[in-house]
């Protein structure tokens, strides 16, 4: 770095509260809302722009120059520009030689350019170190300070100093630097906002796919079927029953769905005798959208508390309890309480509040802010999700298990569809099991420890 005059001074140590002064060349949206975080921050700010004259938009307190007097007043620049007018750049690359330029930028279009707009930038100015950072951060989010949601800035860059120095910025703005490596990565973290949910696809698309399967498959028995042979006219499941059938498969069969990769992957490690083989990328890519079938089966969950909670209020429950009220009194005769189906209806129902309970709280410890603050066998304590599947397959069980034997279940020779939601959640629960045995723990526990059957590299 050339450390000419303007430099050491910016880099001298901090002996008071006011930081050392910052350049941001633009006077656009993004570069006054930053502006202003700085000053708030402690930081002193000058503005490099086209226009020297001042504006009741600019910050207050901060100093507007031409391009190259700016410059000349800090280390640090942050080019707070669009990426097509970098060009103006070059004729300033002498007063630039050896500074920190942050770039902040972001495209309109996916990999829009060939390289990444903070390498573009370091092509522009070889003599200049530069930091890609804060393109994920919205000047609006900066203005509103609404940041809570996003604190994390990716930063990355070639020369470690110059990263250092960016990240002590981002931190003394009360967020939190993320080190990508090098600027190899700027496209990378260029992409991420342009990105339209990319680890909520898959288990969007499988929800959806799944919810409608099992909607038409309650539909086809429940209603179809009924009408076609005991005419009668059930349509109206549409708006509770079904949906109050398919919550609760669809939050059972996704929550097995967070557990299953984990056990195939054992199962890989297992049979492999290492772990330093790459998993298939269809395994990959399920592992890493875990959280968001989880969060999805929580909702399935709670939709189905709800539905649950209103039952009593429809008029078809109302209708079916009066009959059969009617029909004791007509025959004179009051149906003795049948325990065992006391026992069962009470038993599923705790399995239930239990189950849903776990899962709440797994959700509460999928928060960033939750988990960020336990360390790793708390969270591996607090990590309840096996239990709270073990709960909810006891309690579609317990509910459901009657109609595996009764002939009545099999409409149109199709099993019921509380049959098809164990399928999955039993087999994930069947296996951990057999995993857990220490004949099986003891050697996936020593390759997971980087043991190997067959070492690649042996002394
Ligand atoms: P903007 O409001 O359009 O401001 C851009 C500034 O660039 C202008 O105010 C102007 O400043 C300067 N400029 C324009 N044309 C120029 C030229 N031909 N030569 C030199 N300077 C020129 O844009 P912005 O929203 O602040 O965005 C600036 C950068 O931040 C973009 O790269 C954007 O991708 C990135 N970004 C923005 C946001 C956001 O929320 N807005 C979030 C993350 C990243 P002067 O008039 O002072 O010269």
């Amino acid at each position: 770095m050339n450390k000419n005059s303007s430099n050491t001074m910016a880099l001298a140590p901090n002996t008071s509260n006011k930081r050392e002064t910052v350049c941001i060349f633009g006077t656009g949206d993004f570069g006054r809302a930053l502006g202003q975080k700085m000053i708030q921050s402690g930081y002193s700010v000058v503005y490099g722009s086209r226009s020297t004259q001042m504006s009741n938009l600019i910050p207050k307190d901060a100093e507007v120059l031409g391009h190259a007097e700016a410059a000349q007043k800090a280390a640090i620049i942050i080019i707070a520009i669009q990426r097509q007018h970098y060009n103006f750049l070059t004729p300033l690359a002498e007063v630039l030689r050896g500074k920190v330029l942050v770039d902040i930028s972001n495209n309109l279009k996916l990999n829009q350019y060939p390289e990444s707009n903070a390498e573009y930038l370091a092509q522009l100015l070889p003599g200049s170190k530069v930091v890609k950072a804060f393109n994920t951060v919205s000047a609006w989010a900066l203005q509103s300070g609404t940041l809570d949601a996003s604190r994390q800035v990716f930063v990355c860059g070639d020369d470690v100093e110059a990263k250092q120095m960016v990240m002590n910025i981002v931190r003394a703005l009360g967020l939190t630097p993320l080190d990508k490596g090098s600027l190899l990565a700027a496209q990378e973290i260029e992409n991420y906002p342009l990105q339209l949910f990319p680890m909520w696809k898959f288990p969007i698309f499988l929800s959806l796919g799944l919810t409608a399967f099992f909607f038409l498959y309650c539909l086809a028995l429940d209603v179809i079927y009924t009408y076609i042979y005991e005419n009668n006219n059930f349509s109206f499941f549409i708006a509770i029953t079904i949906p109050n059938r398919v919550c609760p498969v669809m939050a059972l069969i996704l929550l097995a769905l967070v557990y299953l990769p984990g056990i195939f992957a054992a199962i890989i490690q297992l049979y492999r005798g290492t772990k330093y083989r790459r998993f298939p990328d269809w395994l990959d890519k399920w592992m890493l959208c875990r959280k968001q079938l989880g969060l999805i089966a929580l909702a399935f969950a709670s939709l189905h508390a709800v539905f649950t909670l209103v039952t009593p209020l429809r008029a078809f429950v109302s209708w079916r309890t009066s009959k059969g009220i009617i029909s004791q009194a007509l025959n004179n005769k009051t149906e003795p309480l049948n325990n065992t189906n006391a026992w069962l209806s009470d038993s599923y129902l705790a399995l239930g509040i239990l189950g849903y309970f776990l899962f709440v709280l797994l959700g509460i410890t999928s928060l960033p802010s939750v988990s960020n603050n336990v360390n790793w066998r708390e969270f591996r304590f607090v990590n309840l999700g096996y239990l709270a599947l073990i709960f909810c397959t006891a309690h579609t069980l317990v509910y459901g298990g009657k109609w595996f034997l009764s002939p009545s279940a099999y409409k149109w020779y199709l099993p019921n569809i509380y049959i098809l939601s164990l399928i999955i959640p039993c087999a994930v629960l069947v296996v951990k099991f057999v995993l857990i045995f220490p004949c099986v723990d003891k050697p996936l526990t020593k390759i997971r420890q980087g043991w190997e059957r067959k070492p690649k590299y042996s002394e």
